[in-house]
């Protein structure tokens, strides 16, 4: 069984602690006895890079987009380079709006050993110029696999749009109520549970077990992109 958290800002996203960087994240996934955790920033991959050459707990390249319609959307990518390819392309289409960093948060980009190297310019939390369904065909077009971002909640397609979009594109949505893990379940989506942590102590706190004998990189993210439901498990089944 793996257990995964495939939901986890660092440092670079401005709402996320300064101290979310390599070793500190690695640690807590190991003292959480996480298996594979997914590093997912607003809108940028700058530390995929640093935190899959630092921690050793095996790391799916991750992102999460806002869309026009100010919905979150997680994306999985096969490899640091697919996500990096991606992640230039987004960019492109990122508003370019100044920001005060010390009111609305720094963008810190770390190096390998946890050192501030860069910081990410462009407020990092705002709309991409590109709808829920570009996004997704985006996503498609890289190889990732999308999965709507806490959809019960601000920001989650729910909330945002009161229904899910018909696309059957996207076979998984995250959830963070028993309500919406069920209302994920009777529209077809299989549900996933992650802790969107933003602070150290959040790792972990929120999971999903995959029921998969080994965790080889290339096989669970071939398992993303075809996911057998019966073997996705949240805290509620
Ligand atoms: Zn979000
Ligand atoms: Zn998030």
């Amino acid at each position: 069984m793996i257990k995964a958290d495939l939901h986890v800002h660092s440092c670079l996203s401005p709402c996320a602690d300064i101290t979310m960087v390599p070793s500190v994240v690695c640690s807590k996934a190991k003292e959480k006895r996480l298996d594979v955790i997914a590093i997912c920033d607003h809108n940028s991959c700058a530390n995929l890079e640093s935190f899959t050459k630092a921690c050793d707990v095996p790391m799916l390249s991750g992102i999460e987009i806002t869309s026009q319609e100010e919905v979150h959307v997680l994306a999985y990518f096969r490899s640091t380079e697919a996500a990096n390819r991606f992640s230039k392309i987004l960019k492109d289409h990122r508003p370019k709006v100044e920001f005060e960093p010390e009111t609305l948060g720094y963008q810190l980009i770390v190096n390998e050993k946890d050192e501030f190297v860069a910081m990410e310019e462009g407020y990092l939390h705002v709309a991409i110029d590109m709808s829920l369904e570009k996004i997704v065909e985006l996503i498609l077009s890289f190889d990732g696999v999308p999965v709507y971002a806490h959809i019960d909640r601000l920001f989650g397609v729910l909330y945002q749009l009161g229904i899910f979009p018909a696309d059957d594109r996207v076979r998984m949505a995250e959830v963070r109520t028993k309500e919406g893990w069920q209302k994920a379940l009777r529209s077809g989506y299989i549900p996933l549970t992650n802790s969107d942590a933003h602070r150290p102590d959040e790792i972990g706190c929120r999971f999903t077990r995959f029921d998969l004998d080994t965790l080889n990189s290339e096989e669970f993210f071939d398992f993303l992109k075809n996911p057998d439901p019966s073997k996705v498990l949240t805290i509620w089944g």
